[in-house]
């Protein structure tokens, strides 16, 4: 079957932000405005957009999945969904690895921030192309021109506008296309009437000072493009996009945009820009894995190489059960068949395949190279295992998570609660790779482990919102010693506490193992105190 959609017209992307910077509510705007299949040519009519608000409500939009397929103006655009607090770095990261170049949020108030300056760095480990947008240019203390400052400053990067705001905070009205030098008004605050005409008077001369700019910077991304510069030629509009489009693909150039999510101002053109400077799957290096005899080896983003795949995040879905998000590398993934997981040397199944949409699923028979879907069947696949034809096994570059950080106790508030919250911390477990949980050996508790307080409130209220578990928390309870030594002795052992603390956190207790016990399995020396000793403790 040949494909629906060329891969050059796919666009794998995350929204990369500030805590607060407005990620959630630029995502759901975005899919809003791509909600509906748009044609190849459509411009900013905003006839065919209804009412936002009235559309939320209607439509149910949740972003909630990890990846969300969109359409825009002919493309595909998958949204990865890279998770913002500091906490989840790792999971940051995890996205990183799958989607081809990013939108960065910044907040118009604010610029450049610290979690900012963390994302970017780790995008800049993957090489991950972005485009900055400047959201919040309604809000009062919005200065477009300071955030181009501290992404220059702080960033150091190569900040090119190729807008500049009409208006700023209360009178925030639109963008100037620096690029075509057209003045995109916005005349309510719905992004239906929009209005594309000559630059406003009152921001003529930023607009030509930054379009000089602009056209600097692109002369120097491209040398006929220099040639032409030098010879006092002026640039076509295709000249500029294509240069950008090169210099942005290379990392050589941040395009930068401004809007206000909030307001639906200068979202879709947002759209446009990741559409047009952001990679696809084949403008990318071709895929980097090794066999499982440890040879490189090298593909295609092409539906005719071998099929490699990448699963990059574990999800419970209340309806169709475990998913698993997976990124299609090359070749073809077809649901029912079989494949082989290169990471765990496992045959699975695929089960169904789907696609995820703002506003519903859908079952496909296929995923093709460079697509993104949720995989529903695989068994033994976790995060950051690779599936692959037994024919051509490949392994893609595995993912290393850190160790947790933070520990606490956990106990349901009733004990009915207890089967429950076993079952719900082992789905968490199996869907976040840096949630740890297991049961303390010497004192009975249940102990949650992750990356941080954050991290593991969330995981706290997701007991009791999706699980419907409610529990107590508190410090880990070191075991008395003398009570274990006193149960000990009763069985007719010895035992010391080691003045350190092991390895979860506990105090390290020692058997002494006397002479004739010495060969007993259970004699443990310098470890844990074995699980049927704590019985005893317990009874006093
Ligand atoms: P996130 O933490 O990055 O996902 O940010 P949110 O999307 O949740 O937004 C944080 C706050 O900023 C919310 O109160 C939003 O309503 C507000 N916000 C988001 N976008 C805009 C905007 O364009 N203008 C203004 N004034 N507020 C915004």
């Amino acid at each position: 079957m040949a494909r629906e959609f060329p891969l050059e017209k796919f666009r794998n992307i995350g929204i990369m932000a500030h805590i607060d910077a407005g990620k959630t509510t630029t995502t759901e705007r975005i899919l809003f405005y791509t909600g509906k299949t748009h044609k190849i040519g459509e411009t900013h009519s905003g006839e065919s957009q209804m009412d936002w608000m009235a559309q939320e409500k209607e439509r149910g939009i949740t972003i909630t999945s990890a990846a969300t397929t969109a359409n825009w103006k002919g493309h595909i655009i998958n949204i990865i969904d890279t998770p913002g607090h500091v906490d989840f770095t790792v999971e940051v990261e995890r996205s990183l690895r799958v989607l081809d170049g990013a939108v960065t949020v910044l907040d118009a108030k604010s610029g450049v921030e610290p979690q900012t300056e963390t994302v970017w760095r780790q995008a800049d480990k993957y090489g991950v192309p972005r485009v900055v947008y400047v959201n919040k240019m309604d809000a009062t203390g919005a200065d477009f021109y300071n955030c181009i400052a501290s992404i220059k400053d702080r960033l150091k990067a190569n900040a090119v506008p190729i807008q500049v705001p009409i208006g700023a905070e209360s009178d925030f009205r639109g963008v100037v296309d620096l690029i075509t030098m057209e003045g995109i008004v916005h005349l309510d605050d719905l992004g239906k009437e929009i209005e594309v005409g000559p630059i406003p008077e009152s921001v003529q001369d930023r607009a030509q000072e930054y379009r000089t700019a602009l056209i600097e910077a692109v002369a120097d991304l491209d040398e006929d493009l220099t040639m032409k510069f030098l010879e006092g030629e002026e640039f076509t509009v295709e000249e500029i996009k294509a240069a950008l489009r090169k210099g942005t693909i290379a990392n050589a150039v941040v395009p930068v945009v401004c809007g206000s999510s909030y307001k639906n101002k200068g979202v879709q053109e947002m759209i446009d820009a990741a559409v047009d400077y952001l990679p696809s799957p084949v403008d990318i290096p071709a895929i980097k894995g090794v066999t499982p005899d440890g040879e490189p080896d090298e593909r295609e983003a092409s539906d005719d190489a071998p099929m490699s795949a990448l699963a990059f995040k574990i999800a419970t879905d209340p309806f169709i059960g475990k998913l698993a998000f997976t990124r299609i590398y090359s070749g073809v993934m077809t649901s029912g068949s079989y494949v082989i997981n290169s990471t765990k040397g496992k045959k699975e199944r695929i089960g169904r395949l789907v696609k995820m949409h703002a506003n519903h699923r859908q079952e496909i028979e296929e995923l093709r190279a460079g697509d993104i879907g949720a995989v529903v069947g695989l068994k033994d696949t976790t995060t950051g295992d690779t599936l692959c034809t037994d024919e051509n096994p490949i392994i893609l570059e595995s993912m290393v998570f850190p160790e947790p950080v933070i520990r606490v106790a956990i106990e349901p508030k009733t004990k009915a609660g207890q089967e429950k919250m076993g079952i719900a911390l082992a789905k968490l477990a199996e869907e976040d790779p840096t949630f740890k949980t297991y049961t303390d050996q010497e004192t009975g508790q249940v102990i949650i482990a992750g990356m941080g307080e954050l991290h593991l409130e969330i995981i706290v209220d997701r007991l009791q919102r999706e699980f419907k578990v409610e529990c107590n928390v508190g410090a880990p309870q070191v075991a008395y010693k003398e009570t274990i030594k006193k149960a000990v002795r009763a069985e007719g052992k010895f035992v010391r506490q080691s003045g350190g603390r092991g390895q979860y956190g506990h105090a390290v207790i020692e058997l002494i193992p006397t002479e004739e016990e010495y060969s007993f399995e259970n004699a443990i020396v310098g470890g844990v105190v074995p699980r049927e000793y704590v019985p005893a403790v317990d009874q006093g």
